[in-house]
């Protein structure tokens, strides 16, 4: 086992650290056992190494760690790398000696002597890479060691933390424009997976980044297939939906996040799930820590966990084989939507962002809007970001072009959303508009009253309630006339009709109004166009499988070796308390089934292995292979 504190970098070891490379091609096949670069990693890595700034803005996945790493490598001295998360520091460093890297952290999870330990090592000059916790690093003590030794780089992790506007602001982050005093010739780099012009703003000018290259990749998460579909019956949309994920990784469960709103539904759906056979683990601020902490180790050490949680998870998750993340309430904007299903598939294979929402969410997010403390400017704020959230539900067009738009990028219909895999109906809601609209204005004008849409359409379906009775509303003249449709479509028609700012609910009971825009449809004078929908259940659940077809492609016998490496990972990840994906990733254990090698050099041709880990598990894999074929 690779002892985790620094005593034996102090000595040195082997490795990958103790060559030289001719250039970042070189490093990146021997070390990561990769064959090429992607997008700009190769553009921002030969600005680094020639002592440039760059600033890389590329989304979750696209790789940003080898931007930073791999000229930490060719470059001489220490790659310091100011990351805020101090669990994904542990998993990175793990992950970088596995590699062969001299890797190490500084933080408060240690002792003092541990840390000296560190510092030592750094002096020496016996660490690749250094990451240390941005409050650390701003002490005259860290300072100080830093430049009794050699940095090669640093980089800046999670940038957008600088951001004081943004939605992560870190104040520790401010003191680091520090380093550009400090270190005028030494090459820094921020990277951040957050992607609006603003917060790209703040970044080069609070870490004096001007003279820095840009580096801004497309957005575009390619493997994620974007599904929204409306709300019926919640619970059992959901376990269906998880286990169409699951029937598409045969033999092995898929890890997935489910979000919901508020604690109390986090663990009324993992009791839910659990009931009907899903490992699935609630998750939200109202647990204590341990239970918090074992949940998220379980979450990245065993494959085919559920968390259902609330969005305090998934910051810092660095887990790279998420194969869906499911939203059961609606995210209140699309840069929140985006960040959380960013967390599926991290690893490049196929995965699902799925969202189920209903009138209900509209209805409650509305009123929560206009309940919330805070001036107007404030609430308006808060309105046109759910609007944009709702543009994104109701479109008949793809989600992708929709949600890159959103961050603006323009782009194709993508082929691999719901909308564009099997396109919507639209149809003419023009008149059942009318209809809903003029029971509402009848109401308020003949007797002053307002409802909420559950009663409006009982009456417009002639439903003779208790309180439709009580009322009189059968006397109403729009009584009955609505009964074409079913209750469930009323719902779809009135929740776009919301979503399209017709009608605009009110209040703690959400009863509905009709807006300015209304008139003009009342009078004829504008067509309401809506999307048709499936009007049960059962309709969607035998829509076309999910598509995590990750494994499509591996015959019966690859499968099971590709099982019988995965058991062997899990036990050798957990002797080793690591994350299994820092043993291997699925793609190489797939990569591996696929070629079925029998030799250590055939290995080395493998995606994902280098020479440390083919010294390091190659023999063990080999076993495993001849034993499965044999
Ligand atoms: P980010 O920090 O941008 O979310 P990571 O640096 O964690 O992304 O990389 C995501 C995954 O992609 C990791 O498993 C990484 O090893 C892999 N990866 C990165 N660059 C390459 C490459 N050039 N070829 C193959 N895999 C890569
Ligand atoms: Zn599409």
């Amino acid at each position: 086992m690779i002892p985790s504190d620094g005593q034996h970098l102090v000595a040195g070891e082997g490795g990958a650290s103790h060559m030289r490379f001719a250039s970042p091609l070189e490093a990146l096949r021997t070390v990561f056992g990769y064959d090429s670069f992607r997008g700009d990693q190769a553009a921002i890595i030969d600005t680094v190494i020639a002592g440039g700034d760059a600033i890389a803005l590329m989304p979750t996945g696209a790789g940003k760690s080898l931007c930073y790493q791999i000229p930490a490598l060719l470059r001489e001295g220490v790659g310091v790398v100011v990351s805020p998360l101090i669990a994904l520091m542990h998993d990175q460093v793990d992950a970088l000696r596995r590699n062969g890297v001299r890797a190490a952290y500084l933080n408060s999870s240690q002792s003092a002597p541990e840390r000296s330990i560190v510092e030592r090592a750094y002096l020496a000059g016996a660490l690749d890479l250094l990451y240390i916790a941005p409050e650390r690093l701003n002490s005259d003590h860290a300072m100080e060691f830093l430049a009794r030794g050699k940095v090669a780089l640093f980089a800046i992790d999670e940038a957008h933390c600088v951001a004081q506007w943004g939605h992560d602001f870190r104040p520790d982050y401010l003191a680091l424009s520090e380093l550009a005093v400090r270190w005028p010739d030494t090459p820094r780099i921020a990277l951040t997976a957050t992607a609006t012009a603003a917060t790209h703003r703040e970044i080069t000018e609070r870490l004096q980044l001007q003279t820095a290259r840009h580096f801004v990749s497309s957005f575009d998460r390619p493997n994620i297939q974007y599904r929204i579909v409306p709300k019926i019956d919640v619970r059992a949309q959901l376990l269906a939906f998880v286990r169409g994920a699951e029937a598409d990784t045969p033999g092995s469960p898929a890890s997935g996040i489910v979000y919901a709103l508020s604690r109390a539904s986090t663990e009324k759906f993992a009791t839910y799930l659990s009931a009907h056979g899903v490992t699935a683990l609630p998750y939200h601020a109202g647990l204590d820590a341990a239970t918090r902490r074992d949940t998220q180790d379980r979450f990245l050490r065993e494959d085919g966990i559920v968390i259902v949680a609330t969005i305090a998870f998934g910051m810092g998750i660095d887990k790279p084989d998420v194969r869906f993340v499911a939203h059961v309430d609606l995210p209140k904007s699309v840069e929140g939507y985006y960040q959380e299903t960013g967390r599926a598939g991290r690893d490049g294979d196929p995965a699902i962002a799925w969202l189920t929402y209903g009138l209900q969410d509209v209805v409650q997010q509305r009123r929560m809007i206009d309940e919330s403390p805070g001036d107007l400017a404030h609430r308006r704020r808060l309105s046109a970001h759910l609007d944009a959230m709702l543009a994104l539900c109701e479109t008949v067009e793809c989600r992708r072009q929709n949600l890159l738009a959103y961050f603006g990028e323009a782009s194709a219909p993508c082929g691999n959303c719901d909308t564009c895999l099997e396109p919507p109906q639209s149809w003419d809601g023009t008149v059942p508009a009318q209809k809903l609209m003029s029971t509402i204005v009848r109401l308020k004008r003949e007797r002053n009253q307002e409802f909420g849409a559950g009663h409006l359409i009982d009456i417009l379906r002639g439903i003779n309630t208790a309180r439709v009775t009580a009322q009189r509303h059968n006397q109403l003249a729009t009584w009955g006339i609505g009964d074409d449709l079913s209750e469930q479509q009323w719902r779809s028609v009135a929740r776009q009709i919301i979503a399209q700012g017709l009608l605009a609910p009110h209040g703690e009971y959400g009863t509905l109004r009709v807006t300015d825009t209304a008139s003009e449809v009342l009078k004829g004078a504008r067509t309401v166009r809506l999307r048709a929908e499936p009007d049960k259940v059962a309709r969607q659940r035998t829509a076309k499988p999910v598509a995590v077809a990750a494994n499509s492609h591996l015959t019966t016998e690859q499968l099971a070796l590709f099982e019988r490496l995965r058991v062997w990972r899990a036990t050798e990840a957990r002797e080793q308390s690591v994350p299994a994906y820092v043993v291997f990733s699925d793609a190489t254990l797939r990569a591996i089934a696929a070629q079925n090698p029998t030799t250590l050099e055939e290995l080395l041709d493998i995606s994902g292995i280098g020479i440390t880990k083919r010294d390091t598990y190659g023999e063990a894999v080999l076993r495993v292979v001849s034993e499965a074929t044999s």
